[in-house]
């Protein structure tokens, strides 16, 4: 067994010498390695070593490499390939197997995916189904309920919060999805919510507070911070003065007829009148950029994307207007007039309980 990985990069290296050491160490010592080195992921993950953003690249990297030992099943056998060769996985082994697929689905709710196109999706739903049917054949595993037998499902993982259950309704959705096609993969997730501690829902929010995962209905489904967090964050501003930016910002809102959802255009004919032009570009950071433009006007470069934290960067321009014609502003406020924006149920979490 190898040293216990200290960085992300380490594990990465146990997962790949594994799978490249599979035939010759056999399939328990393989999975019983891959398993480690995911745990560990799956920690520098909840450390904040392993940036979300950085989780698809992981995911994807984990589905390839691992193909070598869960290859997808051969469609037409000719006689000139090399026999496939099935290696043996004691009883035992199918645990840490299962295990494996679960910290890899996990991951697969908590990283960054908005960039990722629903084809990349599908081919790790596939691989998730080799990985299973890998496990099945060498385990000599005839159905579902010997699956079942052998791994506990009851037992959840790592902080008590992962669920083995919910891993094997989302693999026998997957399964049942590539022989029918139709088979719905229901909307669990693997990670129980912090606060409710349910598995509804598939994605989990990471707060950055508090670093905890929330369901997307204990926090609201555009925000930043878990509830709690929020309330800590804006006690400190005065309650009248909460209550008048909040007033102002419906009535700002109101008259733009913007909410959380309008599209981008709707916000660059807002923030032209505001003496602000809008400029779409790629090349924008992510929160987009504020510049002065030419007869004292100012310009706003942002991505043409439909997503929250683009909306957050319109709304937070929306906001400077608001808070220069008011003389001046604060950070804090700021963040309060776009939390608002985005409908964030603040003052409800303010209300003393
Ligand atoms: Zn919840
Ligand atoms: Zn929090």
């Amino acid at each position: 067994m190898s040293a216990m990985p200290e960085t992300p990069s380490q594990a990465k290296a146990r997962v790949r010498e594994a799978a490249a050491a599979a035939a010759e160490k056999g399939l328990d010592h393989t999975v019983a390695e891959i398993e480690a080195a995911l745990v560990s992921l799956w920690r520098f993950e909840r450390q904040g070593t392993l940036a979300p953003r950085n989780i698809p690249d992981l995911v994807q990297w984990l589905a390839s490499t691992l193909k070598k030992i869960a290859p997808p099943p051969p469609k037409k056998v000719k006689f000139s390939d090399p026999l496939r060769r099935i290696l043996p996985l004691a009883e035992t082994g199918v645990r840490p197997a299962l295990d494996a697929a679960m910290i890899m689905i996990a991951l697969t709710q908590v990283g960054d995916f908005t960039e990722t196109p629903d084809k990349a999706r599908k081919t790790f739903d596939l691989f998730m189904d080799d990985w299973r049917r890998m496990t099945w054949e060498s385990a000599r595993i005839p159905d579902w309920n010997r699956f079942r037998e052998l791994v506990n499902p009851e037992e959840r993982l790592l902080e008590g919060r992962l669920s083995r259950e919910a891993t094997l309704q989302i693999l026998e959705a997957i399964a049942g999805r590539r022989r029918d096609n139709i088979t719905t993969i229901p909307e669990l997730s693997i990670l129980a919510c912090a606060r409710c501690g349910q598995f509804k829902g598939r994605d989990r929010v990471r707060c950055p507070q508090c670093k905890d995962s929330f369901c997307s209905r204990c926090t609201a489904p555009t925000a930043d911070l878990c509830l709690p967090d929020y309330a800590t964050r804006y006690a400190p501003i005065d309650p009248a003065r909460r209550q008048q930016i909040a007033s102002n910002v419906g009535t700002i809102l109101r008259g733009y007829r913007l909410d959380a959802h309008s599209r981008n255009e709707a916000f660059a004919r807002a923030l032209h009148e505001e003496g602000v032009d809008v400029a779409f570009t790629e090349a924008a950071p992510l929160e987009g950029e504020e510049v002065e433009g030419k007869q004292q006007r100012r310009k706003l470069l942002v991505r043409d994307r439909e997503s929250p934290t683009v909306k957050r960067a319109l709304f937070r321009a929306l906001a400077r207007c608001y808070f220069r014609a008011a003389g001046g502003s604060e950070p804090l406020l700021e963040d309060f007039f776009v939390e608002l924006c985005m409908e964030v149920p603040v003052e409800e979490a303010l209300r003393p309980r």
